[in-house]
C-alpha cells in the first residue's frame, strides 16, 4: 500500500535555504520511495494571511515553483499544484469551518501568540489579529483532508496543527459520516534528521524575520553575500571556536557528508579562522546548488512553462478533490438541485439531463471515468489509465463515437477496446444502455 504525504510551502517569499534543507531536499528524496504518493503544493491562500502585497505574493509563487522543479521534483511522478488552483479546498474549508469549534481555534499557538504579545502591549487583545490567522489551522486541515493525506511531515510546532485536523475530520466524519469516514485521520510525521537551520542572526531562519540566505535568487553571489553576514563570535583565527554552538557550524551539517562535517568542525576547534570557514560553507552549499541554478534560471525566464505543469498538476488533483466534494455537498444537504427532488418554480423548464463522463482518481492511484446514463445509472466504470491525459483522451475518443470493431465478445461479457486499449469491460445485457448512453452525451 502507498503512504500519501503531503506538504505546502507558503508563498510569502523568496525560498530560503531553510526550505530547501528543511522541507524541499527530504520531500524530493521521499516522492522517489515507491510506496509513497507524493502531494506537494504551494500554499498561495496561506500567503494572504501573512502578506497584503500582491506582488510580492504573485514572484513568490513562481520562484517557488521553479525552485521545486530545479531542485529535481519529478512533476509527473508527484501531483504538484497551486492551492489557489483547487477552488474545492475553500469550499471544503468553510465546511469544516462549521463543525469547528471557536475554543479550538482559541488554542491555537499562532493566535495565542499574537494574544500574549497584545497583553503584553496593554493593547485590545486581538488588536491586529485577522480571521485568516485565527482560523488558519482550518484552512490547512482542509488542505490535508482534501486530498486524505496519510503523512504530513512538519516542523514540531505544527504538531498542534496536525491534531486539530484530526479533531476536525473526527468530527466531520462523526456528524455526516453515516457509518462510512470521508476523511483519513492524518499523521504527523517528524523527522529528526531532517535540520532546522538557523538564520543569519541565529534565530530560525525564516522569511518573517528577514534573517535568510537566498537559495537562488541573485544567483551564487547573493548566497555568498548571506554566508558572509552569518554573526558568529569575536574569537579571532587561532583561537579554538566552540563549533557545536555555531550557526555555522549547524548550516554546514546540514550539506556535508559526516566525515566533512567532523573534519570541519575539528578545523573549528584547531582555530579555523571565521571568514575561511565562511567560504569553506559558501563552497560547500554551491556544490550541491550550483547545477540546480541553471535550472532555475531557465525556468524563471520561462514562466509559460511552469504554468503548464502547475495547470496540469491542478488537474491531477481535481480528479480527486472534485467526486470528493461531490460526496461532502451530498452529505451535509447541498446536493445539486437537479439531482434534488426540490420543487421547481412552475416557471422554470427542467434542463433536459445529459449522459455524461465523471472522471476521477481511484484508491489505487490510477485515472478512472465512469459513463453515467442521462438518469443518473452507471453504464460501466474504466479500466485504471496511468495518468488523467490518457484517460482524458479516451473519453474523447468515445465521445466521437463508437467504432463497430470497438466491442468485442469474450467470455459472456464484452470487452470495449479502443485503438487496442482495453476501457472496459460489461455484461452483454449492458449493451443497450452503452448505446443510448453514448448517443445522449
Ligand atoms: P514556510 O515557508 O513557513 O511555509 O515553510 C515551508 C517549509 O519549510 C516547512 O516545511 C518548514 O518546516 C520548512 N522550513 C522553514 N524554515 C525552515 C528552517 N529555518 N529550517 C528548516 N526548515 C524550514
Amino acid at each position: 500500500m502507498t503512504t500519501r504525504v503531503l506538504t505546502g510551502i507558503t508563498t510569502s517569499g523568496t525560498p530560503h535555504l531553510g526550505n530547501y534543507a528543511g522541507a524541499i531536499r527530504p520531500s524530493i528524496e521521499a516522492s522517489l520511495r515507491p510506496d509513497v504518493d507524493a502531494f506537494y503544493f504551494m500554499a498561495d491562500y496561506h500567503a494572504l494571511i501573512k502578506c497584503d502585497d500582491p506582488q510580492r505574493v504573485a514572484r513568490s509563487r513562481l520562484e517557488i515553483a521553479a525552485t521545486w522543479l530545479a531542485a529535481g521534483l519529478d512533476p509527473e511522478k508527484v501531483t504538484f499544484y497551486r492551492q489557489s488552483d483547487i477552488p474545492e479546498i475553500p469550499e471544503l474549508c468553510w465546511m469544516l469551518s462549521c463543525v469547528t469549534a471557536k475554543g479550538l481555534m482559541n488554542r491555537a499557538h499562532a493566535y495565542k501568540a499574537s494574544v500574549d504579545q497584545n497583553t503584553d502591549k496593554g493593547v485590545d487583545a486581538d488588536d491586529g489579529v485577522t480571521m485568516g490567522l485565527f482560523s488558519y489551522p482550518v484552512l490547512m486541515a482542509a488542505d490535508i483532508l482534501m486530498f486524505n493525506a496519510h503523512k504530513v511531515p512538519v516542523g514540531r510546532d505544527q504538531i498542534q496543527h496536525l491534531e486539530m485536523a484530526r479533531d476536525i475530520a473526527q468530527r466531520f466524519n462523526h456528524l455526516y459520516g453515516g457509518g462510512q469516514d470521508f476523511f483519513v485521520l492524518p499523521e504527523v510525521q517528524i523527522d529528526d534528521e531532517v535540520a532546522t537551520l538557523p538564520g543569519l542572526d541565529g534565530r530560525k531562519m525564516s522569511k518573517s524575520y528577514d534573517n535568510t540566505i537566498p537559495l537562488f535568487e541573485g544567483g551564487a553571489k547573493a548566497t555568498r553575500a548571506a554566508v558572509m553576514r552569518i554573526v558568529t563570535d569575536s574569537r579571532q583565527p587561532g583561537e579554538p571556536k566552540d563549533a557545536e554552538g555555531s550557526h555555522l557550524y549547524t548550516i554546514y551539517r546540514a550539506f556535508a557528508r559526516p566525515e566533512q562535517s567532523a573534519q570541519f568542525r575539528r578545523a573549528l576547534e584547531e582555530g579555523l579562522g571565521w571568514g575561511e570557514a565562511k567560504e569553506q560553507l559558501f563552497a560547500l552549499i554551491e556544490d550541491e546548488l550550483g547545477p540546480m541554478r541553471e535550472r532555475y534560471d531557465a525556468l524563471m525566464a520561462s514562466p509559460e512553462r511552469i504554468e503548464e505543469i502547475l495547470q496540469a498538476g491542478a488537474l491531477k488533483a481535481r480528479a480527486l478533490a472534485t467526486p470528493l466534494m461531490e460526496r461532502l455537498r451530498e452529505a451535509v444537504g447541498l446536493r445539486s438541485p437537479l439531482a434534488a427532488a426540490a420543487p421547481k418554480s412552475a416557471a422554470a423548464k427542467p434542463a433536459a439531463k445529459k449522459a455524461r463522463f465523471v472522471s476521477f482518481r481511484g484508491e489505487d492511484g490510477g485515472f478512472r471515468f465512469r459513463l453515467q446514463a442521462a438518469g443518473g445509472n452507471e453504464v460501466f466504470l474504466s479500466e485504471s489509465f496511468d495518468n488523467p491525459q490518457s484517460a482524458g483522451m479516451m473519453i474523447k475518443r468515445l465521445q466521437q463515437g463508437l467504432p463497430e470493431d470497438a466491442l468485442q465478445a469474450r467470455g459472456g461479457s464484452i470487452e470495449l477496446i479502443m485503438d487496442g486499449v482495453l476501457v472496459c469491460r460489461l455484461p452483454e445485457s449492458e449493451l443497450p444502455a452503452l448505446r443510448a448512453a453514448l448517443s445522449e452525451l
